[in-house]
């Protein structure tokens, strides 16, 4: 019997004389995993291990049991990066303790649970600020680290891995730890940034933060009138800017197809900032928790899901186009939390999407061809009638020297589609023609954000000889297959398709 078949209060944990493939475990580790995005939700057995030692001890559960382990950080990959359908979830959340930060050098060693946000209230009121964060700061570093996350000064700063001194790896073949860093065990280093958590759990982290001088950021915000103006604006800012985002509105069409903004940060120069202690402490950089000073913002996100269709989101993204083109935004300073972490500012927003949740579509194209792709994308989602309620325009630079490297010297483009029971189906069939595109372009994809890659587009992605040589390494140090997440599963080994099933019928019953 499935575990999935019954609904989660009825959930047997059978012993294996009723279900020789599902051996018994304890009935209180089952919990409702799903993505970030949460339009992908299973059930699987969470253990939250403290110390090395309980991580070995949930390898050999795994093992004895014959099931696999998914490490997993945050949660905040959108798909089924960090889940592990009816297997064991490593969740990696309590070993979060810094374990040695120098406020000269600006060098700190974590355990892999230890957040983005633990890591910039460390590292600030000494001046420090972390070298590259995401959207969001409630990843872990070892999550983080998992993807090589990139932030909006990629084209500047590279990815987090290029910032990381060592790491220690927990190989699932012999539970021992090993050092590595450019010099000791390169290979490993350079996979292992980058591959998703099947190679190894991170057990501990160094990396060096970023000296800053202010805890402001100059902020400047310009309008493109279209695709063209968009591309144009952004590089002849990037050239003068630490960070650079774009927006854009997906329904805008013909002429105006790719309108958008884009917004930029500078870091203030040495003596620019006349209280730098004060901007520099940890209470001027939190996000408020009320919106005009009185509006709690926890319920924001009720408000927001009235508007979450094609009919509001039209109307809201027209709005601020309009609004930012009439009233432009002046230059002003910003706290770097405010400017980095803009999705963190409406604590729960995805949950205005619905019951299904979202997928992110996230491309990487060359910049050769990114303009010609990006237009064929927005137009194709239009003649679709599928339209990305919030798209977000980047750009990169490659980062080959890691195997699993997502990057190109390009442009991406990641779009948030709504996912509904309707339209499950018709948005997975699109994502397979954009990723026609994309990859015809020399296009890469982000397993972060990825929901609806087919494994037949893999190889095409990464080249059969990289995808070969990450295999041979999983091969020497987890030749069991101990690790592995669905996502591995989905694309990896083809057992299992996770891209056109539906979500659990009541997941939300899982205690949680
Ligand atoms: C709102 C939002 C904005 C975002 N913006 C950006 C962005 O700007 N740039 C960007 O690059 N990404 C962005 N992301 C994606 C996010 O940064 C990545 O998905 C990141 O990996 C999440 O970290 P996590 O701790 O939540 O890890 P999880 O999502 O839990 O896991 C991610 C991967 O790491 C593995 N893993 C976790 N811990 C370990 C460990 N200790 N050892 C080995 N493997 C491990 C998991 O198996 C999984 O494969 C965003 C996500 C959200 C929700």
């Amino acid at each position: 019997m499935s575990l999935l078949a019954e609904s989660p209060h009825k959930i047997e944990l059978t012993g294996p004389e009723t279900c020789p493939q599902r051996p018994f475990l304890p009935r209180d580790h089952a919990e409702s995993v799903s993505g970030w995005g949460e339009s992908w939700r299973t059930v699987g057995y969470v253990y939250r291990p403290t110390t090395a030692d309980g991580i070995r001890d949930v390898l050999t559960l795994a093992r004895e049991k014959g099931l696999q382990v998914a490490p997993r950080g945050g949660g905040n990959s959108y798909g089924d990066a960090a889940t592990a359908r009816e297997h064991l979830v490593l969740d990696l959340t309590r070993m979060n303790r810094i374990l040695h930060w120098d406020p000269e050098t600006g060098v700190i060693r974590v355990e892999p649970g230890v957040t983005i946000r633990q890591m910039w209230q460390q590292g600030i009121g000494d001046g420090w600020w972390p070298p590259v964060v995401s959207g969001t700061m409630l990843p872990t570093l070892g999550g983080a680290a998992a993807m090589n996350i990139h932030g909006k000064n990629h084209f500047r700063a590279g990815v987090l891995g290029d910032h990381i001194l060592h790491f220690d790896l927990l190989l699932p073949a012999t539970g021992e730890v090993v050092r590595c860093s450019r010099q000791e065990n390169p290979d490993l280093f350079f996979a292992a940034l980058g591959g998703f958590g099947v190679l190894g759990v991170f057990t501990e982290i160094r990396l060096r933060l970023r000296k800053v001088h202010s805890g402001l950021l100059h902020a400047n915000q310009h309008v493109a009138g279209n695709l063209a103006e968009m591309f144009e604006r952004f590089e002849a800012l990037t050239a003068q800017s630490d960070y650079a985002v774009g927006w854009i509105d997906g329904f805008a069409k013909g002429e105006a197809l790719g309108r958008g903004l884009v917004q930029t940060g500078q870091h203030l120069a040495p003596g620019e900032d006349p209280r730098p202690a004060q901007t520099l402490r940890v209470a001027s950089q939190e996000l408020p928790d009320t919106l005009l000073g009185f509006f709690p913002k926890s319920v924001v996100w009720r408000l927001m899901k009235p508007w979450m269709n094609d009919f509001g989101m039209r109307t809201l993204n027209a709005l601020r186009y309009h609004k930012s083109r009439l009233i432009p935004a002046p230059a002003h300073t910003e706290t770097h939390a405010g400017f980095q972490f803009m999705l963190d500012y409406i604590p729960h927003w995805k949950r205005a999407y619905g019951a299904h949740g979202l997928i992110q579509y996230q491309c990487q194209v060359p910049d050769t061809a990114a303009r010609e792709v990006f237009r064929e994308i927005l137009a194709l989602c239009q003649h679709r009638g599928l339209i990305s309620y919030l798209i977000v325009f980047k750009r990169h630079r490659a980062d080959n020297e890691y195997l699993m490297s997502y990057s190109v010297d390009g442009w991406s483009l990641a779009l948030d589609f709504k996912v509904t029971t309707e339209n499950r189906e018709r948005l997975w069939s699109l994502a397979a023609e954009m990723d026609r595109i994309v990859l015809g372009s020399g296009g890469r994809f982000y397993f972060a954000k990825d929901s609806t890659l087919h494994p037949d587009r893999l190889q095409s992605f990464l080249g059969e000889e990289r995808v070969q040589r990450f295999l041979a390494l999983k091969r020497r140090v987890d030749p069991e297959n101990l690790l592995q997440t669905d996502l591995y599963r989905r694309l990896f080994t083809g057992a299992a398709d996770t891209t056109v099933e539906a979500p659990l019928p009541s997941p939300l019953e899982i205690p949680r």
